[in-house]
């Protein structure tokens, strides 16, 4: 008899996105005639740089003509793309990440879901709350996390994110093996210092772990104070992954291209306690179970590391800040306390009310889409996401709408 991964069993009923869908699209039928405006998913809605679609363009040519067709190319990506991530992502930064320590590959979702996979069963995991769900469900999904009790797992070190810590979770008490950090953050836009940062390197040192840094929205950040990268903290190297996407940084949310890096120098041990280089054992991973990103798209995403790539990822991030910048007054015009927006494209607010009931009501009474905070965890209950991801003219029409709903 076929038998089922009765971990999936654990599971909470179903994908926030797909609650929130849900009742979106309940109401639209309800209603045709009301329009709706969507900043609760975080899908980028501006066109990709001109650079790319050129690179695209022209890697289409390419694939049209015998002398200049590929086929397979390597797994873990071509030269030019991982040269330029490690010299404009890293050296440039004064980080010291060499290009095969760079997996490009289709999305960070299937990178942070699927990384957990070269990691034993039995270590303890260290997860914040509110988090972007990936983190926690595919190590529920891998048997890591025991039962769920009153919206928790069991086998989870829970890293509160509140107003009291500056939604900036401290070092938990116990040890830990694999920790999962997100910066800029989602859902909350709340960034980590160097200080912040170094404190969870040493953390990680003392217990033999490791850091999953997630910096998928590193390209938004404007304070020359915050790090970009954890490598850009000392040490790092020998305790962190870093997983970083072109998705936000450059619109390629349908395009799909992304990488994690892994140093050579970080270790993990086996039962006996031997250190075994976590590089080799993704490329494994990497090289038995993915084929690599197309060539078009791959040389689309090395197009933002020149120069007019650079200005144009530069100003369609300045864009969505503009967004955020407007959704951060008038929330706060309306008597909210908020995070994020400065240096994220997402804007955390403190609402002080059950998060449903508050995306029930904006969603009915002004038509907006936000997300519930508490689909991020307990720690969200209280607050909603509102996300910079629209054109101007939808963003300024949801404000107007929530403000005249609101006071
Ligand atoms: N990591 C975080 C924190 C995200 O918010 C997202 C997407 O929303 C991802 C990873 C996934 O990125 P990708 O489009 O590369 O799969």
């Amino acid at each position: 008899m076929i038998r089922i991964n009765e971990n999936f069993t654990k599971l909470k009923a179903s994908y926030l996105f797909s609650d929130i869908a849900k009742r979106v699209t309940a109401f639209q039928q309800a209603n045709p005639q009301k329009s709706i405006i969507r900043l609760g998913i975080g899908d980028v809605t501006e066109p990709l740089p001109p650079v790319c679609i050129e690179a695209l363009h022209k890697a289409t040519d390419e694939m049209a003509q015998r002398s200049t067709f590929k086929g397979y190319g390597p797994e873990q990506g071509y030269a030019f793309l991982r040269e330029a991530i490690a010299q404009h992502d890293y050296a440039a930064r004064g980080c010291k990440i060499e290009a095969d320590e760079i997996f490009v590959s289709d999305g960070s979702k299937c990178d942070c879901g699927n990384i957990q996979e070269i990691f034993s069963t039995d270590i303890r995991l260290a997860i914040p709350d509110p988090v972007y769900p990936v983190y926690v469900d595919t190590n529920v999904m891998a048997g890591r996390t025991g039962g769920n009790v009153d919206g928790r797992y069991a086998g989870v070190t829970y890293l509160d994110s509140t107003p009291a810590n500056g939604y900036v979770p401290a070092i938990p008490s116990v040890a830990t093996d694999l920790i999962y950090l997100c910066f800029p953050n989602n859902p909350t836009g709340a960034v980590a210092t160097k200080a912040q940062l170094a404190a969870w390197v040493a953390y990680a040192k003392k217990n033999q772990a490791i850091i999953l840094f997630d910096s998928a929205y590193e390209a938004y950040i404007r304070d020359p104070a915050i790090p970009h990268s954890i490598y850009e903290i000392e040490g790092a190297r020998d305790v962190a992954i870093e997983f970083r996407s072109f998705s936000k940084t450059a619109g390629f949310t349908g395009t799909r291209c992304a990488y994690t890096v892994i140093p050579k120098s970080l270790m993990a041990y086996d039962a006996a306690g031997k250190a075994h280089p976590v590089h080799a054992l993704w490329n494994r991973r990497h090289t038995t179970k993915f084929n690599g990103v197309a060539y078009p798209i791959q040389k689309a995403a090395a197009a933002i590391f020149t120069d007019a790539g650079k200005k144009q990822v530069k100003d369609m991030t300045d864009f969505y800040l503009g967004n955020a910048a407007l959704i951060r007054a008038a929330v706060t015009k309306l008597g909210f306390t908020c995070i994020g927006g400065d240096n994220a494209p997402y804007i955390w607010v403190n609402t002080g009310r059950d998060s449903w009931e508050f995306f029930d009501l904006l969603l009915t009474k002004a038509g907006v889409v936000c997300t519930p905070g508490a689909g991020f965890g307990k720690c969200g209950e209280g607050h909603v996401r509102i996300s910079a991801f629209n054109s101007r003219e939808n963003v300024v029409a949801a404000l107007e709408r929530i403000a005249a709903t609101l006071k």
